[in-house]
């Protein structure tokens, strides 16, 4: 069988010629007799492979070099806990922008640890859209202001960054991260999981300046603290050794694909033609203000509820998988990451245009 066009939001697709290079290194990495799941993490090819994982991201992003990368487990759900574990630093508490399921999420665990000022709220209007900074206040004294990049099952994204002048700027990029060039130096923390648009599940990537490690109060527990896997090089344990080198290969494959402003111009073009698409149709409906909606997850319904099956029954003879909407808002959903072709989004529309024909 043939490879299917793959919506799924996460764990997603990845790039073909990532798979094909991993299968043919798969016994034997460059000449080591080895797989790379087999290799000691201390090893010479293993650090090498570790450290060229690293230097391509730190390109691909230009980041700073007062800036360190973290490559942990946990996916960034246990990022969600030591962010406050790790950044409210002995304040008494921190600010969360509230834009969806995940931001609920973020909000949720750090409220286990200290006080949560809800800025802005999108509950409002389900979660449709970015509240723009001109309508919230941020308290200078707060330990750090969160929000979530792009709202993977609203289809919401930020399409700017937020100004928060010397209060830490975190920001879960989970599901957008490596989709356009983006100024690390505006960011106190980053992070994402991996399975959406880098690589597969296990491995979770943060970018943390140098200023905000080792200042939990109190101490964290050692797994928990920056501090540990900053001065380990990530190595403090075992890392998840074979996603940091499928990680690898993605980052290689993007700078072949031109670097992230390349990416960022393939990724609107697709998202347009969607877009494009579910504007102009009397059948399918986006409900993400525009300016806000995201280029990385479209969710979108059809007239009649009642057709969804049929719609979804339709796709997986085309070959076109993983559409369903995630079950907190029902309808589809097309997750369209790095590795989604421009085909693969045009054969979508031409599905949609002629379901639309023979169901509107
Ligand atoms: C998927 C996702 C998460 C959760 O990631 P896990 O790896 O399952 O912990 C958090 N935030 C966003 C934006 C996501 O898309």
């Amino acid at each position: 069988m043939g490879r299917v066009i793959n919506f799924s939001a996460g764990p997603a697709v990845l790039p073909e010629d990532v798979l094909r290079q991993a299968a043919a290194e798969m016994l034997d990495w460059h000449g080591s007799g080895q797989s790379v799941m087999e290799m000691s993490h201390r090893g010479k090819e293993f650090i090498s492979i570790a450290e060229a994982a690293e230097g391509d991201l730190r390109e691909l992003l230009a980041i700073p070099a007062n800036y360190k990368v973290l490559f942990l487990q946990g996916g960034a759900t246990l990022q969600f806990e030591m962010i406050p574990i790790n950044l409210l630093r002995g304040k008494p508490g921190a600010s969360y922008l509230h834009t969806g399921e995940w931001a609920k999420k973020a909000i949720k665990a750090a409220k286990t640890f200290g006080q949560v000022n809800i800025v802005a709220s999108a509950e409002d209007a389900g979660f449709t859209y970015a509240p723009a900074q001109s309508t919230w206040k941020l308290d200078p004294e707060t330990a750090y202001l969160h929000y979530t990049a792009n709202e993977t099952i609203g289809g919401v994204e930020f399409q700017w960054v937020p100004e928060t002048g010397k209060v830490p700027l975190v920001c879960d990029m989970s599901s957008n991260i490596l989709s356009r060039p983006v100024d690390v130096a505006k960011y106190g923390l980053i992070y994402a999981g991996a399975q959406k648009n880098i690589g597969p599940a296990g491995l979770t990537i943060v970018i943390v300046r140098d200023d905000l490690i080792g200042q939990g109060q109190p101490t964290p527990p050692a797994m928990l603290d920056y501090k540990t896997h900053a001065d380990a090089d990530s190595m403090y344990n075992t890392p998840a050794t074979y996603g940091i080198y499928i990680a690898g290969l993605v980052f290689q494959w993007l700078k072949k694909q031109g670097g992230l402003a390349a990416m960022e111009k393939k990724n609107i073009e697709k998202a347009q033609l969607l877009y494009d698409f579910l504007d102009q149709s009397k059948f399918f409906k986006n409900p993400v203000r525009k300016q806000d909606r995201s280029r990385m997850n479209v969710p979108f319904t059809l007239k009649d509820a009642a057709l969804d099956e049929e719609f979804l029954k339709g796709a997986k003879a085309r070959n076109m998988v993983q559409l369903k909407g995630h079950r907190s808002v029902g309808g589809m959903r097309a997750s369209i990451y790095n590795a989604m072709s421009i085909e693969g989004v045009r054969a979508l529309v031409d599905y949609m245009r002629e379901f639309e024909k023979s169901h509107g």
